[in-house]
C-alpha cells in the first residue's frame, strides 16, 4: 500500500493513555477532511482496541502498546494497534458477541464486535512476540478533499 502520511506511537499501558491515543489518531486523521460521523467511528474502534491492550494485553504489569495510522491518497484510513503481552488463544472466539474472559470485571464482550460495526475491515493477528496485532481499516467518503500528499507536498 503506498501511503501518503503515517505515523507511529509507543506508549505505557496506563489507562490514562487510551484518551491520548485516542485523540491523537483522530487529530492525525483529520487531514483526510473526515466527517465527524467517520472521525468518531475512529475513535471509538481505536478506544476499543487500547482498552483491550490496557485491561487484557497487560493484565497485572505494564508494557507497551503501538498505534501506527497510514493514510491513502484514495481515503483510506490503515490503523494497527499492537501489544506485547499474552495474546488470544483462538481468535475467532475472541470476536463473538458478549465472548469476555473477564465477566466479572463488568467487561460485555463486545469490544471486538463494536470495532467490526464501526471500520470497513477488522484483521487480529499475533506478532513474533506472541502478542497481539489489531488491523483496521476504514475508507472515507469519496467526495470531500485531500488535504496532504497533493501537489505542494
Ligand atoms: P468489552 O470490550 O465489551 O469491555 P471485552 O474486552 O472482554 O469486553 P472484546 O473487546 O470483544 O471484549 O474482547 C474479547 C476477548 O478477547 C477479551 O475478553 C479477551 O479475552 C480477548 N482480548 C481482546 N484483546 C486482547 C489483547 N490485546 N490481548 C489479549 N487478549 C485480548
Ligand atoms: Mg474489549
Amino acid at each position: 500500500m503506498n501511503y501518503i502520511n503515517e505515523m507511529t506511537l509507543t506508549f505505557d499501558s496506563h489507562s490514562i493513555n487510551e484518551g491520548f491515543a485516542r485523540s491523537a489518531v483522530a487529530a492525525f486523521c483529520v487531514q483526510l477532511n473526515p466527517t465527524l460521523d467517520e472521525i468518531t467511528d475512529i475513535k471509538t474502534a481505536v478506544s476499543e482496541a487500547v482498552t483491550n491492550c490496557v485491561v487484557h494485553a497487560y493484565p497485572k504489569s505494564v508494557g507497551k502498546i503501538t498505534v501506527w495510522v497510514g493514510l491513502t491518497k484514495t481515503r483510506e484510513i490503515d490503523i494497527k494497534v499492537m501489544d506485547n503481552g499474552v495474546g488470544i488463544p483462538d481468535f475467532e472466539k475472541a470476536r463473538e458477541p458478549f465472548y469476555t474472559t473477564k465477566p466479572n470485571e463488568e467487561r460485555a464482550g463486545m469490544g471486538f464486535t463494536v470495532m467490526e460495526s464501526f471500520m470497513d475491515n477488522v484483521n487480529l493477528s499475533r506478532n513474533e512476540n506472541g502478542g497481539v496485532i489489531v488491523e483496521m481499516t476504514k475508507s472515507l467518503e469519496r467526495r470531500r478533499a485531500v488535504m496532504v500528499g497533493g501537489e505542494n507536498d
